[in-house]
């Protein structure tokens, strides 16, 4: 085995501290949550870590770069609210989170609408909601003009470009390439000039290179590649622009030998191209859409242990939540290799005793598998296994209705 695969241990997780052995989850022992929520398996998500990460995050960026929540990471109502509050707009990607955004009180001026497939029904909910929508195809520029003068409204309007570069090292690359997403640069012209046609209130451009990038210098290449094309592009657009969003891709750690993204090197490339757009494109907001990075950190997931049995000596531990809950944690959300998220015995998490054990659901599939053999604190029946970094793509990202159990429960603390 080769040395790294040997040292390689997942980043700790200090933002959940422990007392007594017992994780805190906003500021409550887990057991004590549980029994709040009344019901395992549960999602938790910690509000004092959302609002400290919203904060950091803006301690090194350069004033004027506005901040947006990718919905989709995480849409509970509760947690929108939040986000609502904390930063400049809210992404959304379909009508339903369309809704839960302005039901939460989001700012239509601030929220827009990006996602390929657009349904009619859909852009038309989105030119009377006056969101900004970020067109990905001819067809939806149609569609949008004739929305426009049904409704006496001109939908505002930003272009998706699907760039000619993508996001090197990410874990899901959405730009570069022949792509469902967005407009590839090279047709850009040409749909500018059908905008301008079609009397769309044009505002600016949308580049989402890729996802889950723990790379800053990656990361940064891939904001100056954005900025340079949206310069160039602007020089057929029918307005001036006045929104660019450079796009996000912020990675959190998950697996063993992964480390937290470095901000400082991301924070001075935006600050050198917020200085560069005063210049070039000086009616422009600058802004970057994150989903993970914003919240991901902050949530757990919460399963009961309801067996624990040896198979040929192995430990398994069974839960009553997994892989319906949790697809993401079971390896089966687009990652290649099934490596283990960060996992404890929430109620012995300081326990100096422990054991190679596997934690896994109750579903009839070996693929509902949360922790393949980790090092874990001894665990007994009743005990509460907990997965880190389960604020984003957990509940909303998993098939619940697989198998038949009833739907995990999630509370913003
Ligand atoms: C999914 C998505 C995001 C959020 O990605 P994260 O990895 O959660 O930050 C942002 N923008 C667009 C266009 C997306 O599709």
């Amino acid at each position: 085995m080769p040395p790294e695969r040997l040292t390689a241990v997942h980043a700790p997780m200090p933002q959940f501290p422990v007392q007594d052995g017992e994780l805190m989850v906003g500021n409550e022992r887990l057991t004590l949550l549980a029994a709040r929520v009344g019901h395992t398996p549960f999602y938790a998500y910690d509000r004092a870590l959302v609002r400290t990460r919203v904060a950091a995050l803006r301690s090194v960026l350069p004033p004027g770069i506005q901040l947006h929540y990718a919905m989709k990471a995480n849409p509970l109502p509760a947690l929108v609210g939040l986000m609502a509050r904390l930063v400049d707009g809210i992404d959304v990607a379909s009508a339903g989170e369309l809704k839960v955004a302005l039901d939460a009180g989001a700012n239509p001026a601030e929220v827009s609408f990006a996602g390929p497939g657009k349904r009619d029904a859909e852009l038309r909910q989105a030119v009377a909601s006056r969101v900004l929508v970020n067109i990905e195809s001819f067809r939806e520029v149609a569609a949008l003009e004739a929305i426009s003068n049904e409704l006496g409204l001109p939908a505002r309007v930003a272009v998706r470009v699907n760039p000619d570069f993508e996001l090197k090292g990410s874990g899901m690359k959405m730009g570069g390439g022949p792509k469902q997403f967005g407009v590839d640069v090279e047709q850009v012209p040409a749909l500018l000039a059908r905008i301008g046609h079609a009397g769309l209130a044009f505002e600016g451009f949308h580049l989402f290179a890729g996802s889950q990038n723990l790379r800053a210098e990656s990361i940064c290449e891939a904001q100056q590649k954005s900025y340079a094309l949206a310069v160039r592009l602007a020089q057929d657009a029918p307005q001036p622009v006045r929104f660019l969003n450079l796009g996000g891709g912020f990675g959190i750690p998950y697996f063993p030998g992964e480390q937290r993204l470095d901000l400082a090197p991301i924070g001075d490339n935006l600050a050198r191209l917020a200085q560069q757009a005063q210049v070039e494109l000086p009616q422009a907001a600058l802004v970057i859409e994150l989903g993970r990075y914003l919240v991901g950190e902050a949530g757990v997931y919460v399963a009961r242990i309801v067996d624990r049995k040896t198979s040929r000596g192995q430990v398994y531990l069974v839960t009553d939540g997994g892989l319906h809950q949790h697809l993401a944690a079971s390896g089966n959300f687009g990652q290649v290799v099934r490596k283990n998220y960060p996992v404890t015995i929430g109620n012995r998490a300081d326990s100096l005793h422990t054991e190679i054990a596997s934690v896994v659901g109750p579903l009839c599939t070996p693929l509902d598998l949360l922790a393949d053999r980790m090092a874990l604190p001894v665990a007994q029946i009743g005990d509460l296994a907990v997965v880190f970094q389960s604020g984003a793509y957990g509940a909303s990202a998993s098939p619940q209705g697989f198998l038949g159990h009833p739907a995990c429960v999630e509370v913003l603390v």
